[in-house]
């Protein structure tokens, strides 16, 4: 065999994104974009805002020495001083710019958290339905992913986590706003999460992904878990908050109080260049650093996700409503979500089986999509689901 078996077999594993990406652009040539509703893929519609091309256009006329050379491997010192600032003000705990690492978007972050952390076998907990590469990032660094069971409204479980955890668990990784269910955990679920691993007496580091932080709605608040557990490492990117996900741009922080702290981020920083990042891009960690307080616009997706939840319903489809992110995880009439969305795309809807997600008898519809491909969507959804009925 040419390639590594691993590779060779996560290529089959990850094969639910693949397939419907590809089948989806099958039926673009076949019918025409504009008739195909693709609900697939969590690529945000929305164009970056005007401020971030300002600010880049500003950037690009300045010619300061050294702006686009090497640099300290955790990013500009600068540029780590005022993402403290930000952190430390919305998440109410002191971080010092010591303590931040641009990376690589939230998926560098991820691996950089991963590498220095996990020894070989060593058992990283993951809440289901959950973020595919999850079990990918864990993979690549020796690490063994264990799937725990949310509750019946993907809340945390904390005795389901307890549960799971022995003398090789080294993480737990929560998404929050989550992709696929669209989740935000509350303060409750935070503080009995970390009451429970602080009393297991273990160093178990507690990973939380936040790509979605500020993409929520009806005023939704999500808790920082730096308010409530020294052991904590959040990770995020402004590939949603600011449409940037082709540049690859975001951080991570370390709680200022995490025992070792010196000795984990050196470890991270290491990790970042020998990964291959070397450090976070120079251009954009110097325009995000200018648009701390600048996102899209979160209104649009409120309005799509209202549309479609609206729509949805009323067609008949059951579903928690998403607080947050840009994703619902819809409850297929059978268990076999597989069925139900090759069923769908006999009506030209394409949506990813909860199976894929560790979340079988759902499908996720990614709704960062233009308004009007929801409201077409409608009808097709009914349609899809009044004669899965009959044919039942
Ligand atoms: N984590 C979650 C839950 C995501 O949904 C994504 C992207 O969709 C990522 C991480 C990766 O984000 P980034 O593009 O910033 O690497």
């Amino acid at each position: 065999m040419s390639i590594a078996k691993g590779i060779r077999d996560s290529i089959e594993k990850s094969s639910w994104i693949r397939k419907m990406f590809e089948e989806g652009a099958k039926m673009k040539a076949q019918f025409g974009a504009e008739n195909v509703f693709d609900f697939s893929l969590g690529n945000p519609d929305l164009e970056p805002p005007e401020e971030f091309f300002s600010t880049l256009q500003t950037m690009l006329r300045e010619r300061k020495p050294g702006s686009h050379g090497y640099m300290p491997n955790a990013g500009f010192l600068s540029v780590r001083e005022a993402i403290a600032g930000k952190v430390s003000r919305e998440h109410g705990v002191m971080v010092r710019p010591e303590g931040i690492i641009m990376t690589c978007g939230a998926a560098g972050g991820m691996n950089t958290v991963l590498k220095t952390i996990l020894n070989p076998g060593d058992e990283v907990i993951v809440l289901k339905p959950y973020f595919v590469e999850y079990g990918f990032y864990i993979g690549n660094h020796g690490g063994k992913m264990v799937l725990v069971d949310t509750a019946a409204d993907f809340s945390i479980n904390v005795g389901n986590i307890k549960q799971a955890i022995n003398e090789k668990t080294r993480a737990v990784i929560i998404n929050s706003p989550n992709n696929p269910t669209g989740k935000i955990y509350s303060r409750q679920e935070i503080s009995d999460l970390t009451e429970m691993l602080r009393a297991t007496g273990q160093t178990i580091f507690l990973i939380s992904d936040e790509p979605y932080r500020e993409i929520v709605y009806d005023n939704a608040e999500v808790p920082s878990i730096l308010a409530f557990y020294n052991e904590s490492i959040v990770i995020t990117s402004y590939s949603k908050s600011l449409s940037l996900p082709g540049e690859r741009i975001g951080y991570l922080v370390l709680h200022p109080s995490c025992k070792d702290f010196d000795l984990v981020m050196a470890g991270m920083i290491l990790s970042n260049r020998i990964l291959g990042y070397v450090n976070a891009p120079a251009l954009m960690q110097r325009v995000v650093a200018e648009l701390l307080n600048v996102t899209v616009d979160v209104g649009i997706y409120k309005k799509k996700r209202d549309i479609f939840i609206e729509g949805l319903s009323s067609a008949g489809y059951d579903f928690i409503t998403p607080e947050g992110a840009f994703y619902l995880f819809c409850k297929a009439p059978t268990d076999d979500d597989v069925a139900f969305v090759r069923h769908l795309q006999k009506f030209n809807v394409l949506a990813v089986p909860g199976v894929g997600f560790g979340g079988p008898g759902y499908f996720r519809l990614a709704y960062c999509v233009p308004e009007s491909t929801i409201r077409k969507s409608i009808p097709k959804f009914k349609e899809a689901l009044e004669s899965y009925d009959t044919k039942a």
